[in-house]
């Protein structure tokens, strides 16, 4: 879908007599959603949702659906998250007081007094929409499996992969002493993950 940076919907078919429509529309979230921390885009995103007229506003009820890759609050390690949040929003029409001109980008949205955002011609923007959604639905604690073992505080060691055999409750400070010599000299590779 080209360099879109907003996920346009044509809403000058509904009227009374068609006041709802169905829409799905898939897109690529990279670069234009700023993924919620602790999250990397790697796939399409799916928004299924209707639109209904209702006068002078368009509601907007539905999903968006996908996966995308986050890391575990506990081990750091990736893991798949299973996107499927609810999306509702409301879009009122306004006069197109500051208006761009009929060519170039469309107008910057603009939220009312009561959440709801403005419009000015026949196009709205879900994209700030399913951001929310999505920013809202990422939990700020998230665990690759719900007994996630987390790394050892003594070796960094992901404890999911096996036990690393530290003694993390003895207070020794011979075994603290060989636990930093075991990391400066054991297989510390990076936890960095990208
Ligand atoms: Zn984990
Ligand atoms: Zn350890």
């Amino acid at each position: 879908m080209g360099a879109a940076s907003r996920l346009l919907v044509d809403v000058s078919g509904l009227s009374e007599l068609l006041p709802t429509t169905a829409i799905t529309v898939r897109f690529n979230p990279q670069e234009v959603i700023e993924p919620p921390l602790q999250v990397r885009w790697t796939s399409p995103l799916l928004v299924r949702a209707t639109v209904q007229y209702g006068g002078r506003e368009f509601i907007v009820s539905g999903r968006v659906s996908g996966e995308a890759e986050r890391l575990c609050s506990r081990c750091l390690s990736p893991f798949i998250w299973n996107i499927d949040v609810p999306l509702n929003a409301e879009y009122r029409r306004v006069q197109a007081a500051v208006t761009d001109a009929a060519e170039g980008p469309a107008p910057e949205v603009v939220v009312g007094p009561e959440g709801e955002y403005l419009m000015t011609g026949d196009r709205l923007d879900l994209l700030p929409v399913v951001e929310e959604a999505l920013v809202l639905a990422s939990p700020i604690q998230a665990y690759c499996r719900p007994d996630c073992g987390g790394l050892c505080p003594v070796c960094g060691q992901n404890l999911n992969e096996g036990a690393c055999g530290c003694r993390v409750e003895e207070g020794d400070p011979r075994l603290s002493a060989l636990a930093r010599w075991l990391q400066q000299a054991g297989d510390g590779r990076p936890v960095d993950s990208r």
